[in-house]
């Protein structure tokens, strides 16, 4: 209820806001940014496209090219599950010509505002193009919601690369073809991808493909690539479950001789830490197998800060730390080789 009214109070202010933004849209320059590149040749401003996390952003930036101007909200680092919405991202919500978000709950706090602005603008929900028998079911906390990090899989995440190329193709009619073979590029890397990750995967021996990390943004990653993956989020070394927990998780890195945990970028470290602990005094040593990136992609500009790079370093990471060998050259190597294949 107080959520509610919050949202009604954040956007009054705002409508007003967009009804003088409204004039300049029709007009000249608008609001100048990204001014004059690539398919604005009509002297118009770009067609806008405001998307919450990263991962949306950069799909929709592939597929768009140089048509689009694509504004993404949250950063590297920042967790779109407590991010609440700022005013002035209201009002860039509110001045895209599409808004595009993960949706299954992820922009926990901002679901509200995109669903109300989803009356009188376009709003495409990435999540909603994946078939719900594919999705994970939440069964912990949100009263069996689907788990809504489906980007963690290749496959699954360019589900919704097609719903990308029709939105803005209903947007832009003109540039139709454009944006089809795009998506067609983007689809056949990404099923590159996923195919790089199943063989990282499948060279750290059987018993050993398991990972450990702080919370659960992992399991389409563990269904996907075939790895265990076991989430430590709320154990805790001052209560006798959390001591528990910590003991049986111990207990399974010692006998399957796993030598790795992961922390995550938009999540503290500190529970890896009592694993680490807890396996070196039973004399099996444990090490901190690097950071990996859940629910945020790296900075922009850093081979991280795309999609595909993003989810390369988790399956390179996770790999090399468990004792399996990445193909030579990385992606990059192995989708040059996939391309001269289908040729
Ligand atoms: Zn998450």
């Amino acid at each position: 209820m107080g959520v509610c009214r919050l949202i009604r109070l954040v956007l009054l202010p705002a409508l007003a806001l967009l009804a003088l933004a409204g004039c300049g849209n029709s007009g000249s320059s608008g609001s100048g940014t990204g001014a004059g590149a690539g398919g604005a040749e009509g002297g118009g401003r770009l067609y806008r496209v405001v998307a919450t996390v990263g991962m949306a952003a950069d799909l929709v930036r592939r597929v768009g090219g140089g048509r689009v101007e694509v504004q993404q909200l949250m950063g590297s680092g920042v967790d779109p599950h407590l991010y609440k919405p700022t005013r002035d991202d209201i009002r860039d919500l509110m001045s895209g010509d599409l808004i595009v978000s993960v949706g299954l709950l992820l922009e926990g706090r901002m679901e509200e505002t995109i669903s109300r602005l989803s009356e009188r603008q376009r709003v495409l929900v990435l999540g909603s193009s994946i078939p719900p028998g594919m999705l994970l079911i939440d069964e912990e906390g949100s009263g069996g919601h689907p788990d809504p990090h489906v980007w963690m899989d290749a496959s699954l995440w360019s589900r919704s690369v097609p719903a990308i190329v029709t939105a803005l193709s209903e947007g832009q009619p003109e540039y139709a073809g454009e944006f089809a073979a795009r998506g067609a590029a983007l689809l056949a890397e990404l099923s590159a991808l996923h195919e790089f990750g199943v063989a990282c995967l499948q060279s750290v021996p059987e018993e050993r493909r398991v990972l450990v990390t702080s919370h659960d943004a992992f399991r389409y990653f563990g269904r996907a690539y075939g790895v265990e993956v076991l989430g430590v989020q709320g154990i805790s070394t001052e209560s006798e479950a959390g001591l528990l927990r910590v003991n049986e998780l111990v207990d399974l890195l010692v006998s399957r001789g796993v030598s790795a945990v992961f922390s995550e970028t938009s999540v503290s470290q500190k529970n890896m830490q009592a694993l680490i602990e807890g396996a070196g005094s039973r004399g099996w040593q444990v090490v901190l197998g690097g950071e990996l990136f859940s629910d945020a992609m790296g900075e922009s500009g850093t081979s991280a800060g795309t999609y595909a790079g993003m989810l390369e370093h988790n399956l390179t990471t996770v790999t090399r730390a468990l004792g399996g060998r990445v193909p030579e050259g990385g992606f990059a190597a192995w989708q040059k080789v996939q391309e001269a294949i289908r040729e």
